[in-house]
C-alpha cells in the first residue's frame, strides 16, 4: 500500500509512523508513505501558506496556491492518485470505508493523497476542483489533519494481508462485523479479587463462542444503540440476548 501526506508539519506525521505496527510495516515495505511539507510549494517571497479570511472573520485560511501545486506534483507521480483533504466538515471515517479505501488500495493500486489542513481550514476551491473526498474523523475539532491522517493510515495498515501477524484477528474486531467486540482477558485468573468469567476457563469451545457472542450483542446494544438498531439478529442472537 502505498500513500502521501501533505502536510505543514511533516515531521508531525513521520515520528509516530516510525514505531510498532505501522513502524514495522513501513520498515518491511509492505506500506510506503511519502510525507511532503506544502510550504516548499509556495511560490511567494516569505513561503506563505495562509491569509485572512474574505467577508472577514476569525484566524486564517490555507490559500490555494500551495496546495493545489502539491496536489498536482503528487498526483503527478501517481498511476491512480484519489485525493482525501481532510475536515471536520467531511465524511464521517467508519471501519467500512476503512477497508474500501485498502481493497482499493491493494488491489486496484490506488495511492491516498492525504491533505492535512491547518488554521481555520482550506480555501474551499482546493476542496471544490482538486479532491475526490472530503473526510472527517470524528465529531470534534482537531487543530490540524496530522492526526487524522495517521488515525487513516493505522487503521489501514492492519488491514494490509501480512501487517498483522495474526492474519485472522482484525475480522474478530470491534466494528467489523457491525458489532463491538467481545471483553477479553488474559493473566491471572484473578486480579485483586476480580476472576476471569469462568467460561473462558472451561476449555469449552462451543460455550465460549456462545459467551462472546451474547457479550459482543450486549455491549453493543448498551454502548452503540446506533449500532445496534442496524444489526439483522438470528433467532440465535435473540435467544442470547435473552439468557
Ligand atoms: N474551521 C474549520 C471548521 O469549522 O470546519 C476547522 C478547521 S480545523 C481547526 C483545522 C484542520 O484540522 C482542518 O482543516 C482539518 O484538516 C483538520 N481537522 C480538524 N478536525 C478534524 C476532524 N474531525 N477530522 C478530520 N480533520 C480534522
Amino acid at each position: 500500500m502505498k500513500a502521501h501526506v501533505l502536510t505543514l508539519f511533516p515531521e508531525l506525521v513521520k515520528q509516530p509512523m516510525e514505531h510498532s505496527i505501522v513502524g514495522r510495516a513501513l520498515s518491511r515495505g509492505q506500506l510506503t508513505v511519502d510525507v511532503l511539507d506544502i510550504r516548499s510549494f509556495a511560490t511567494n517571497k516569505h513561503a506563505k501558506v495562509d491569509d485572512s479570511p474574505y467577508g472577514g472573520g476569525p484566524g486564517m485560511v490555507m490559500t490555494p496556491q500551495p496546495l493545489v501545486d502539491a496536489i498536482e506534483a503528487t498526483r503527478a507521480l501517481c498511476q491512480k492518485p484519489w485525493v482525501i483533504a481532510f475536515s471536520p466538515a467531511g465524511r464521517l471515517l467508519d471501519q467500512a470505508r476503512v477497508r474500501q479505501l485498502v481493497a482499493e488500495s491493494v488491489t486496484d493500486g490506488r495511492e491516498c493523497i492525504f491533505v492535512c489542513g491547518r488554521y481555520e481550514g482550506i480555501d474551499e476551491r482546493v476542496l471544490d476542483g482538486w479532491c475526490d473526498e472530503i473526510m472527517s474523523i470524528g465529531d470534534y475539532v482537531l487543530s490540524g489533519g496530522e492526526l487524522a491522517a495517521l488515525v487513516v493510515i493505522d487503521a489501514m495498515a492492519r488491514l494490509v494481508p501480512g501487517v498483522l501477524g495474526n492474519a485472522a484477528s482484525p475480522d474478530e474486531e470491534s466494528l467489523e462485523q457491525g458489532l463491538l467486540e467481545y471483553p477479553q482477558y488474559s493473566r491471572p485468573e484473578s486480579f485483586r479479587g476480580h476472576p476471569v468469567p469462568e467460561v473462558l476457563l472451561s476449555g469449552d469451545h462451543a460455550r465460549i463462542a456462545s459467551w462472546r457472542r451474547a457479550r459482543a450483542l450486549a455491549r453493543t446494544r448498551e454502548r452503540r444503540p446506533d449500532l445496534f438498531a442496524r444489526l439483522t439478529l438470528s433467532a440465535a442472537d435473540k435467544k442470547l440476548l435473552e439468557s
